[in-house]
């Protein structure tokens, strides 16, 4: 087993215990396939203890000042930023992204921490009188109550911030459960929750290799009033379902199905810039990576050969050797269907310029894989590939391109590269997705509202918005 220094046990009312069955799973490097790690695997019984925590603490915690919250939080985000490079490691080895990247996760995730400890102490109402002057309506949010979170593998420190932050924040308990390849990372971040002063119960983690269970029971619990989900739009539509029973408060960070237009005017070295980025972070498993090139036709192969270059030259390697900038994608499932899709890409009469094939050997490496010659119907631009893969489609114009970006189920993020910034607005506001980089290959940003519209989501997290997620609007009406 690999030297992790990480909390294993579970996390419940401030205090790591094992699971009550007493069984543990398995978490692997999915660089070299090896057993990193045991974890207490929960089962209902541990998910119950843990809502039954939060719901304990919750008042105590929503009682506190704004300030003393806030003190706490500005504490977690300068322990999370000085043990950055021990968590980065931590990433790179369950999650397989290279340690540049995790350590630039573990910037992006500490940083919920100080946005929100900022917000806490922001949390205005409204006060006005009332249109036929009979009453003042006064406007409060007030916490929604205990919360219980569910984060995936991808981004393992900061979909857990990204939600904890705000909870605590508005005043809410919450019970976290990490995707099961990646609990390590959520634990350790408990850790440090703990240590920067979060009173025991306001923070609990569930690991456990039974989502439903878990869920089924923390959700049962009469005093969660809030579920918030970050993961694909198939477990996403189930847990809505789940929820509806007794009407919770949802918030649902979904699957993403992006589109990267290339207008003829942009700045090609700027695009293949941005492209690198929002194709290529985290080896192209972000639900905000680019899924689908949209070129206009006259500037389609030069864009192609550029991007076919940069990304044919990246080193492949584990995300710990030193200049890798390619690791394994995080199991064997997710490279299988990357392959299968781009073998059916291809047989739908895509052409792979770069990769294309998949490498054989210990870890779950995938090629970058570029694909020109991809026809508007090639059904690989229906699917999340979650992979490092770019199909290239020629479009005649920008008219073309947002008819095509626009015709999916999803919404979440869209790109585009142009120089003309008034048709890049224009284009940027008929864009069917919650978020748009205009001239830029990253959105996200704890400062900005990052969510999605149609099936890749509800809710915002960050911004100002991201708080607001985790209450409840309280109007009183009154006179004096
Ligand atoms: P996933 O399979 O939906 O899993 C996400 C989480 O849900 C995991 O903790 C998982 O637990 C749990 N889960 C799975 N089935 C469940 C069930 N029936 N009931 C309750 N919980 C259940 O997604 P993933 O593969 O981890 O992540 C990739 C997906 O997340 C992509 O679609 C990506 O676009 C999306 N994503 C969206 C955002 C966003 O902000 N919009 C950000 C990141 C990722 P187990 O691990 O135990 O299965």
């Amino acid at each position: 087993m690999a030297d992790v220094a990480s909390p294993t046990d579970l996390f419940i009312g401030g205090t790591w215990r094992p699971a009550i069955s007493g069984e543990r799973f398995d978490v692997h490097d999915p660089g070299t396939e090896q057993v990193i790690a045991s974890v207490a695997n929960a089962g209902a019984d541990d998910a119950r203890a843990a809502a039954q925590a939060a719901a304990d603490a919750q008042p105590g915690w929503a009682a506190l000042a704004p300030r003393q919250r806030a003190e706490v939080l500005r504490r977690s985000w300068e322990l999370l930023t000085e043990r950055a490079d021990d968590l980065a490691r931590l990433i790179t080895l369950e999650n397989g992204k290279v340690l540049a990247e995790a350590k630039g996760e573990i910037t992006y995730a500490a940083e919920f921490f100080r946005w929100f400890s900022e917000e806490a102490v922001r949390l205005r109402g409204e006060l006005m009188t009332a249109p036929g002057g009979a009453n003042k309506i006064l406007v409060l949010h007030q916490p929604v109550g205990v919360a219980y979170l569910v984060t995936p593998w991808n981004f393992p420190a900061a979909m857990a911030t990204r939600k904890i932050a705000p909870a605590l924040a508005a005043g809410c308990a919450v019970v976290l459960k990490p995707a099961t390849l990646t609990p390590l990372t959520a634990l350790a971040v408990a850790d440090v929750l703990h240590e920067a002063g979060v009173p025991g119960g306001v923070v609990n983690v569930v690991p456990g290799n039974s989502a439903r269970t878990i869920t089924s029971a923390v959700l049962d619990h009469e005093r969660v009033r809030k579920l918030s989900f970050t993961g694909s739009t198939e477990v996403g539509r189930l847990l809505i379902e789940q929820a509806a029973g007794r009407v919770l408060n949802v918030s649902m960070e979904l699957g993403g199905n992006a589109p990267f237009i290339v207008l003829a005017d942009a700045d090609l070295d700027a695009a293949v810039e941005g492209a690198m980025i929002a194709k290529m972070r985290h080896n192209g498993e972000t639900c905000t990576a680019a899924n689908r090139f949209y070129v206009e036709a006259p500037v389609a192969e030069e864009f192609a050969a550029r991007l076919a270059a940069a990304m044919g030259a990246l080193p492949t390697g584990h995300g710990l050797e030193p200049g890798s900038r390619l690791g394994p994608l995080v199991d064997a499932e997710t490279r299988d269907k990357v392959a299968e899709l781009v073998d059916s890409a291809v047989a739908a009469g895509a052409t792979a310029v770069v990769g294309g094939a998949a490498t054989v050997g210990t870890g779950h490496y995938y090629p970058a894989t570029v694909l020109t010659g991809v026809a508007a119907d090639n059904p690989i631009l229906g699917e999340e590939i979650f992979g490092p893969v770019a199909p290239i489609v020629a479009v005649a114009d920008a008219d073309e391109a947002v008819r095509l970006a626009n015709g999916t189920t999803m919404g979440l993020v869209s790109y585009l590269y142009t120089r003309d910034l008034a048709k890049g607005l224009r284009v940027a506001e008929a864009l069917e997705s919650g978020m748009v980089g205009l001239n830029k290959g990253i959105v996200s940003d704890p400062a900005a509202p990052f969510g999605g519209v149609k099936e890749s989501g509800i809710g915002r997290e960050g911004g100002h918005e991201g708080m607001l997620d985790y209450t409840e609007t309280k109007y009183i009406a009154t006179d004096w």
